[in-house]
């Protein structure tokens, strides 16, 4: 038998935490703010803007939005971003990728204040997961990692293996996962052997964006499954990265697409606002 991890039960025990961090941070003049900045007109894009605006809502922090016209210019962005960079009010700042083809994103993002880079997707916040002393988690790894202390799932001395090297979720859950102790193995599109590979894991992570791409013959018998895969498929539903039916059985733990991995992102960016938040007063 194995147990489904919630995503959506994990998520609402943080937002609580989240939420009564705020009402304290209120009681001394401080409302944590979130300014998203939205480019065109992607519906998927749309979604992921109003699901971070209704986390905000429901931790009682600020949310700004600056939804900008699809031929907006990388220039007119990074304007935006160093006046949100000087304001009080605005403790984290993101834009919502992808961003259109004309736009430099990586120069968006790099505008981005360390301060206030609740995405942790600047270069120095990077450096900072590298090095493992940082002040803000990559949301979908930190993610992963509070769903299995949730869970009371050993990490350290664990074999972890992760299918996927995107800076924001293959290689930053590496060194979450080596912060917190396990040997890791990260595997790519070149990757040789990879059914191999991927039978050693005791905690699989798939982030690779092909439905059903993780087969039943690739996992070990008990080992836990994380699926980040978000894949629309012809009908409308969404897939995750795993075959949940066939892979499921084999599995101690594994989460579902809908409602593991995703839910969580959402809530590990408000626990970085909050951050920001904290750290201000701090400041002050
Ligand atoms: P990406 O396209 O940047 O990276 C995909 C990775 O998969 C690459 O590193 C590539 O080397 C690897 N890969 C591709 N084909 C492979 C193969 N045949 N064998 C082994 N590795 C292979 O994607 P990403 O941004 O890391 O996202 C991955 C998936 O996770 C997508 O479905 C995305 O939508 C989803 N996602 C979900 C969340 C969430 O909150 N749940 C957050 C971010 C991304």
């Amino acid at each position: 038998m194995y147990t489904r991890i919630d995503g959506k039960e994990v998520s609402a025990a943080v937002r609580e935490r989240i939420s009564s961090e705020v009402s304290e941070l209120k009681k001394q003049g401080i409302t944590p703010g979130l300014a998203v900045i939205i480019v065109g007109n992607d519906p998927a894009s749309r979604v992921y803007v109003n699901n971070k605006k209704k986390g905000c809502e429901q931790t009682g922090m600020n949310s700004f939005e600056y939804a900008l016209p699809e031929e907006t210019t990388t220039e007119e962005i990074i304007s935006l971003i160093e006046k949100l960079n000087n304001e009080n009010g605005v403790d984290g700042i993101l834009c919502q990728l992808p961003v259109p083809k004309h736009i430099d994103g990586e120069k968006v993002l790099n505008a981005i204040s360390p301060e206030k880079d609740v995405d942790a997707f600047h270069p120095v916040n990077c450096g900072k997961v590298m090095t493992g002393d940082y002040i803000f988690s990559p949301c979908t790894p930190a993610g992963m990692v509070e769903m299995l202390k949730y869970y009371n799932i050993p990490i350290s001395g664990k074999h972890c293996v992760i299918i996927g090297r995107s800076n924001i979720v293959g290689k930053p859950m590496a060194m979450l996962m080596l912060k917190n102790n396990a040997t890791v193995t990260v595997c790519h599109s070149k990757t040789e052997n990879l059914c191999e590979i991927t039978k050693q894991a005791d905690i699989l992570v798939a982030a690779v964006g092909k439905p059903k791409f993780v087969t039943a013959d690739m996992v070990k018998e008990g080992a836990v499954v994380l699926d980040v895969g978000i894949n629309r498929m012809e009908n409308g539903k969404l897939c995750g990265d795993v075959d949940f039916e066939n892979v499921a059985g084999k599995t101690s733990y594994i989460t579902p697409v809908p409602g593991g991995v995703g839910p969580m992102t959402v809530t590990m960016l408000l626990n970085n606002t909050l951050t920001a938040a904290k750290r201000k007063k701090i400041d002050n």
